[in-house]
């Protein structure tokens, strides 16, 4: 039998990394992770597709088993692959964030549904597939710490790739997010402290990325990892929370072991929208306070906004690139609030009647797919490219660059290539 995994993406947002796509793009962790749950001798073939960076091609081989996994913004893409390959006899099976929100809905395109994780259900259906008797739905959140599998990152490529390697010690978080689809996903699981380790040591790299959603959301947990990584001597960078920006402990622990970068959702500089989004750390006026104390550690702050919540005002939002400039952030980047499915976003603007579109390709954080209350959606979405394009001129990117805590290390250069690449990003979330 041969099986083929994909993870999909919309055609609008792999476009614009172009030919160096294949090189530049992360390895998909999603399908490396996948891979590792595949029980050997099974199947003859095992292809796989990261549509980042690779074409799917329908006739190129007749497979038993198609496997996709997707966000809400390629769902579209990915319900077409299930309609190709079902023509060519395969069975398909959906899996990913916006299956395990909308389950029915992938469900009326495939042959299986994945809902939540995949180290439980996936092994479960494959013994059933291959006896014969696969179900339409698979479910199970019990992990437990020996349920966990090493991705096999040597299936997915192999070749050369500049991306620096991404790991995940904990997937979920604790906090409740109201735009936030994580919690549909995952729960807040921490591996095994020498499990990461082991993995690590195995990439055989000098720089990690954490793609945990919250590094320092169980506290004990981050210190003793920490300690744990500090033999290593490698340098990374995770997801923070902004309280993170008070616990001197942390960051002291943080810098120690490697850490050199943290991006915080601070979301807004607005407080009424960060209660209306049930944020936790809910008082603006302390980011710049915070920003300081996290370099005193050397340790840069990436600082990410949400642009559309019912508070936000047209001057408050034209002013944020000013305001950004103030804190002292090394880095930045800019979303427009999107509702996404499974999300309490989603139901209370679906209750509210305040969803301008079901159309999930638009769901992609560069369009206003919901009626704002202080503007109309074509405004915001104006605002939103012209932040973006205000947030990146030259003399903007040039002046973080070098007000930076990384200023006299040697790798500013790397902070100043990801300033020139946000801002190049910048540019192509405004066409
Ligand atoms: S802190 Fe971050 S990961 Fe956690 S719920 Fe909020 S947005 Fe999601």
């Amino acid at each position: 039998m041969k099986l083929l995994m994909i993870h999909v993406w919309n055609e609008k947002e792999r476009a614009y990394r172009g030919r160096f796509s294949s090189l530049l793009s992360y390895p998909s962790l999603t399908l490396a992770a996948i891979y590792s749950l595949i029980p050997q001798g099974v199947f003859s073939k095992i292809d796989v597709i990261d549509e980042n960076s690779q074409k799917v091609n329908y006739d190129k081989e007749k497979y038993d088993l198609v496997m996709l996994s997707f966000e809400t913004s390629s769902s579209a893409t990915a319900y077409r692959h299930c309609a190709e390959f079902k023509k060519r006899g395969a069975y398909t099976v959906c899996g990913g964030y916006h299956a395990t929100a909308l389950p029915d809905e992938a469900a009326a395109h495939c042959d299986t549904v994945i809902i939540g994780p995949a180290e439980i259900s996936i092994p479960s259906f494959i013994k059933d597939f291959v006896k014969g008797t696969p179900q339409k739905f698979y479910k199970n959140y019990d992990i437990c710490a020996t349920d966990f599998t090493i991705p096999a990152r040597d299936k997915i490529t192999k070749r050369k790739k500049l991306a620096i390697p991404a790991v995940v010690a904990d997937r979920g978080c604790n906090n409740c997010c109201k735009y936030c689809s994580m919690r549909t996903m995952w729960k807040s699981n921490p591996r095994p402290v020498e499990s990461v380790v082991e993995e690590i040591k195995a990439l055989k790299s000098k720089q990690v990325i954490f793609y945990d959603p919250n590094f320092f959301g169980k506290r004990e947990y981050a210190l003793e990892l920490m300690q744990a990584l500090k033999p290593l001597k490698i340098l990374w960078a995770s997801n923070a929370t902004a309280d993170f920006g008070y616990d001197h402990e942390l960051m002291q622990a943080a810098y120690e072991s490697g850490c050199r970068g943290v991006l915080i959702g601070l979301e807004s500089l607005n407080s009424q929208s960060l209660t209306g989004a049930a944020k936790r750390f809910r008082t603006p006026d302390k980011y710049e306070e915070i920003i300081k104390n996290i370099h005193s550690h050397n340790i840069s702050v990436n600082g990410c906004f949400v642009l559309g919540f019912d508070h936000d005002t047209e001057e408050e939002l034209l002013a944020l690139p000013e305001r950004v400039d103030k804190l002292g952030l090394d880095m930045c980047r800019f979303a427009v609030l999107t509702p996404y499915p499974g999300t309490k976003q989603y139901e209370e603007y679906e209750r509210a009647g305040r969803l301008l579109t079901k159309d999930w390709s638009r769901y992609n954080q560069n369009n206003a797919v919901f009626r704002p209350t202080n503007m109309t959606p074509e405004r915001l979405n104006e605002i939103y490219r012209q932040v973006w394009k205000e947030s990146y001129t030259w003399k903007r990117v040039l002046r973080r660059t070098f007000s930076s805590p990384w200023r006299k290390k040697p790798y500013i250069f790397i902070l100043l290539g990801a300033n020139i690449g946000f801002k190049f990003l910048g540019i192509d979330k405004r066409n």
